[in-house]
């Protein structure tokens, strides 16, 4: 029997990455069985098992489809790359389209040999581009903002406010931001620009984790809610209180849980959504 529409758990989405040594099938089939109510998927997740394979399965799955991870990287200080990056995203719209996800995540890019300013006007540019391409997909476009750690290569746009200032230049339905605690926690300004996303409609997504203290590793260190320095219910709250009411996704890359056994982790996994997300 599975435990499936245990109300407390109607919220949460867990992204594939998340449980990374299991397959797309593994995570449907696992996830379902636990209650989880929804699932993002990471490209490499999807092509790994073909995206048709992929597009099956999730249809037949009782789980929302939540996101495809991950678009962007649209900077570039040669034109020809920049070229590449919006056919990429294009590319990336149509997988996203085939697999049933209503929202591709896009993780921005920023050139370290440029101004971030530069970059920033140059992801406008790229959405802007791709933007007719979503529309006729009707695939929403979420702008990520990324912790200033990550500002070298991943993302110019680092807290909410840019984000926010992007999303409100472009001002289009399918373009909004996405929350990702990790990223956003520090900032002071995070309850005031989260009221300000909400008003625009612009909250698309919300990811949830922990900042381990201390952190080993930029990338793969991230930490179950309630095991760190984030106050990861007080932001959902801010959330919700903005008007978002999509799912409460698990996000989270990391070495130490992806050495561990999947099941007993999907299960702390739930724990620490029920008691700290
Ligand atoms: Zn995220």
């Amino acid at each position: 029997m599975t435990e499936k529409n245990q109300p407390e758990l109607s919220k949460l989405c867990v992204h594939s990455i998340t449980t990374k040594p299991w397959s797309l099938t593994e995570s449907v089939e696992k996830f379902q069985a636990a209650g989880v109510a929804g699932i993002s998927v990471w490209q490499d997740a999807a092509k790994a098992i073909g995206l048709k394979e992929a597009k099956t399965l999730l249809a037949n799955s009782d789980l929302d489809v939540v996101s495809y991870v991950r678009g962007g990287f649209f900077p570039h200080a040669n034109l020809e790359h920049r070229q590449k990056a919006i056919d990429n995203n294009k590319q990336l719209i149509d997988e996203a389209a085939e697999i049933g996800a209503p929202l591709l995540v896009l993780v921005c890019g920023a050139e370290p040999k440029q101004l971030l300013s530069e970059s920033r006007k140059q992801i406008q540019e790229g959405i802007e581009a791709i933007l007719p391409y979503a529309e006729s997909n009707n695939i929403k476009l979420g702008i990520e903002p990324l912790h200033p750690m990550y500002a070298d290569t991943r993302s110019a746009i680092v807290n909410m406010a840019q984000a926010n200032d992007m999303a409100e230049k472009i001002a289009h339905d399918l373009v909004g931001v996405v929350i990702d605690v990790y990223h956003l926690w520090w900032d002071d300004q995070l309850e005031s620009e989260i009221q300000r996303c909400g008003k625009h409609d612009n909250i698309f997504a919300f990811h949830t984790c922990d900042w381990n203290v201390p952190t080993t590793d930029m990338l793969r260190d991230r930490g179950l809610m309630g095991e760190g320095a984030i106050p990861a219910r007080q932001i959902r709250e801010w959330v919700e209180a903005a008007g978002f009411n999509g799912c409460i996704e698990v996000e989270i890359f990391s070495n130490h849980f992806w050495s561990k056994d999947q099941d007993e982790y999907l299960m702390q996994i739930i724990e620490a959504y029920k008691n700290y997300a």
